[in-house]
């Protein structure tokens, strides 16, 4: 009987908006007892997935936000699938093997089997430790067959490292030996970088596409470099790169310059399939130059699902969506297509670049454009009299809806405050052209202040003003 009266409580006939359900709070701490209705469910849930901003207007990930819609389809189609289930999809495993073939090829990979060496994650995050551990593992066996003690591994990586790296180290304490960014040295310096290094180095790690600042480490100049400190050293420390952004843009619009598997020392890259790779997250890729640098201590086999599955990652089960939709982008865009696409990001940002840099109150960080992204901060005499920062240009921009990061760089530059963009598929001439306007618009109110703002007045007395470290960089 109560149970009727409940079912009338929230029937099919009750509207949505006119349930009990929409009278109280939403579950925060227990599940609740009854089952509400899908629609009811699917509103609760809906209501609370409000982006504060378009995606698109999104300028400061760089993670797909466009994909056409046929790509949208095959990826929603294989919402259900398991990558994992090899067995059940096998094709799909083919699937990504080629993609990792592919991408092997694009960083001309030197492996002549049929399939190369490589591994699917869930982003350059879990690519970036599959990299790591690999290059630790092998190290780890070299030592032990010189009867060497393997307790105290170490890495070298810029300060303008993404997150990962100290997620890396901490989690498998591996130290993590930094060379600092400065005015002068903007990107990874190969000797400071060499002057770290030592027995217990497992490798060196450049960035291409650093997170903050959008710039390449010279892998050229470090290879080079390395190569004479093991020769001298007998050491055999090698590079993995992580190319997180400049994966995809690398291959495409620089393909004479060499920073891949060309140079002797590098042994695996990782990038970010869901950053320039084109595709919604989450996805990356790790590839190594041969399968010997891929150590068997990272193989697992499972003989439960129906067949001997042979798996290289952090996750077991993960989804199969974002493999289609890498796979189709290859197919759908071709080299030139990719080409192009990374083309018209770069022209945009070196638009948004020149005319940045001519606007009175700001400068650019580097006069060059590496990647679909730059910072910029405020010029000193400027910073001197005006009364904002550039934290407030930030909440400016986010009335009209776009999301422009503000926040410090790391360690000895943690004064420069800067602003990025990130110009991504989907970003247009005109969309560019909108922005600029909101800028010049937001500058001119921000010029009328009479009095310094909240953010202003906290850096001027040395204060750290909570949230102002920009989360959404990955930092
Ligand atoms: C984004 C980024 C990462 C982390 O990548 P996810 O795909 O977000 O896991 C690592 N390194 C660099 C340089 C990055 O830009």
């Amino acid at each position: 009987m109560k149970q009727k009266e409940d079912l009338q409580e929230t029937g099919v006939t009750t509207s949505v908006f006119g349930s009990q359900e929409m009278l109280k709070s939403a579950p925060t701490d227990k599940i609740p007892q009854k089952p509400t209705t899908p629609e009811i469910a699917y509103q609760m849930v809906k209501d609370e997935t409000y982006a504060q901003t378009q995606p698109r207007l999104n300028l400061a990930t760089f993670v797909t936000t466009y994909m056409d819609s046929y790509a949208t389809k095959l990826m929603n189609d294989a919402i259900a699938i398991n990558y994992i289930d090899e067995t059940e999809y096998p094709r799909i495993a083919v699937m990504c093997a080629k993609c990792i073939n592919i991408i092997a090829n694009l960083w001309n990979t030197p492996e002549k089997a049929k399939w190369k060496a490589g591994a699917l994650g869930i982003g350059s995050s879990e690519a970036c430790m599959l990299g790591g551990v690999a290059a630790w593992q092998r190290w780890k066996k070299r030592r032990q067959a010189e009867g060497k003690p393997c307790d105290k591994p170490n890495f070298v990586i810029s300060s303008g490292y993404q997150v990962v790296w100290e997620k890396f180290a901490q989690l498998w304490q591996i130290e993590m030996r930094t060379v600092p960014l400065t005015t002068e040295k903007l990107t990874l310096c190969p000797q400071e970088a060499i002057a770290m290094c030592d027995e217990n180095t497992i490798c060196v790690v450049p960035i291409q596409g650093v997170t903050w600042t959008g710039l390449n480490d010279d892998v050229k100049a470090l290879n080079d470099a390395l190569d004479e400190y093991n020769k001298k050293t007998g050491y055999e420390i090698p590079i993995h790169v992580d190319a997180a952004s400049g994966g995809f843009i690398l291959p495409f619009l620089e393909p004479q310059k060499e920073w891949d598997f060309r140079l002797k020392w590098v042994l695996s890259i990782s990038t970010s399939g869901h950053k320039y790779g084109l595709v919604y997250p989450g996805v990356g890729w790790v590839v190594w130059k041969d399968k010997k640098y891929l150590p068997d201590s990272m193989s697992f086999s499972v003989n439960y699902l129906g067949a001997d599955v042979t798996q290289v990652g952090l996750n077991f089960s993960r989804p199969a969506a974002q493999i289609l939709g890498q796979y189709y982008q290859f197919i759908r865009l071709g080299f030139e297509g990719y080409k192009a696409i990374q083309h018209n990001s770069m022209e945009i940002t070196k638009y948004l670049h020149s005319e940045i840099g001519k606007m009175k109150p700001f400068r650019n960080y580097s006069d060059e454009v590496t990647n679909p992204l730059f910072i910029w901060e405020m010029k000193e005499e400027y910073m001197k009299r005006g009364k904002w920062t550039l934290y407030d240009l930030q909440d400016k921009l986010k009335q009209n809806g776009w999301m422009v990061p503000a926040y410090t760089l790391p360690a000895k530059l943690e004064k420069t405050i800067v602003m990025r963009l990130v110009v991504r598929n989907g970003f247009s001439r005109d969309m560019a052209d909108q922005l600029l306007s909101d800028i010049a618009a937001a500058v001119a109110e921000l010029d009328k202040l009479q009095y310094p703002t909240p953010s202003r007045i906290a850096i001027e007395s040395n204060i750290k003003v909570k949230g102002t470290v920009y989360t959404h960089t990955g930092k």
